[in-house]
């Protein structure tokens, strides 16, 4: 199943080009908080399955070109992010030719998983404004996953049961020195969408194809079964880390191919069975704070360093 929200964070079933609104088989449901009653939603998926099927072809449609999609998961309690999961993305980022200019570029090993806030995410067809004129701003496209029970302490061989289904994320990236979470926590660098596609309609999370274009131009193309670390052992580890909740986002990692995104570019993230998810780049960049210069001093990656 294909679930989306849209318009004012209703909930719909996407079936083909169309929408169909589900939103009244949702008791809780509130635009005002969404997370709070997506996660009673996916909590409780399994057992209002069959409703939901039965409900679908008398529900209210929509032409998904003619709503609004939202981010399918708008406020998790947190997104959990692998860094450096992919070896030839591991290989660009590091050496003498690499992004951070001979620097040893290790793995989940060495760094642990991170977190985005949930603050930065944002859904489909949104616009990104970019923090810092003068340094470099990546693209990364990821997988993710959406966790679909509180669990803690998973372990790898029943990771897919805690699973609810999966969609797709920009890991949007500021290259520098400073910590991940700064660099990749700003509003809107979490696109996340354009539907979560159920786990049963997953057949091989270990071979799921995706891409990326900018601006029509194919930058990144990807297949989950060359990760470091495999989905399961993503999910073990973020559930040996913390307490998954339903409805948490797990950025699984970016392969090779990232690349500086500029003012005016449009990034389409495609990955196998969940869809497109396409958004703009603003022309205009945002304006730091003054009296903090330090912080924003271009780093080794300043725009038009040698990489
Ligand atoms: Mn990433």
């Amino acid at each position: 199943m294909k679930l989306a929200l849209f318009n004012d964070w209703r909930l719909g079933v996407v079936t083909g080009e169309e929408i169909a609104d589900i939103t009244a088989l949702v008791p809780q449901w509130s635009p005002s908080w969404p997370y709070a009653w997506m996660l009673t939603f996916i909590a409780n998926f399994d057992a209002m399955r069959k409703d939901i099927e039965r409900f679908v072809p008398s529900a209210p449609r929509y032409l998904l070109e003619a709503v609004e999609l939202k981010p399918p998961i708008p406020q998790p309690s947190k997104v959990i992010a692998a860094p450096v999961n992919y070896p030839l993305h591991q290989a660009e980022m590091g050496g003498v030719q690499g992004v951070y200019h001979g620097a040893s570029i290790k793995t989940i090993e060495h760094y642990g998983l991170f977190l985005k806030p949930p603050s930065s995410i944002v859904g489909p067809n949104s616009m990104i404004t970019l923090p810092f004129k003068g340094r470099r701003t990546d693209h990364e496209a990821e997988v993710a996953v959406v966790i679909g029970k509180t669990v803690k302490n998973v372990v790898e061989s029943e990771a897919e049961q805690a699973i609810f289904g999966m969609t797709g994320l920009l890991d949007l990236s500021v290259r520098g020195q400073e910590d991940r979470p700064f660099r990749k926590g700003f509003d809107g660098f979490c696109p996340l969408g354009p539907v979560i596609v159920t786990r049963d309609e997953v057949k091989d999370w270990d071979n799921i194809e995706f891409r990326l274009t900018v601006n029509g131009t194919v930058r990144q193309q990807g297949n989950t079964g060359r990760m470091i670390y495999p989905i399961r052992r993503l999910v073990a580890l973020a559930s040996y880390q913390t307490t998954l909740y339903p409805g948490d986002v797990i950025a699984t990692g970016t392969p090779e191919g990232v690349g500086e995104i500029l003012p005016g570019d449009v990034l389409t993230l495609e990955v196998d069975g969940v869809g497109r998810l396409t958004v703009s780049v603003s022309r205009q960049y945002a304006e730091p704070p003054e009296g903090m210069g330090s912080w924003f001093d271009p780093f080794l990656v300043a725009r038009g360093a040698p990489v």
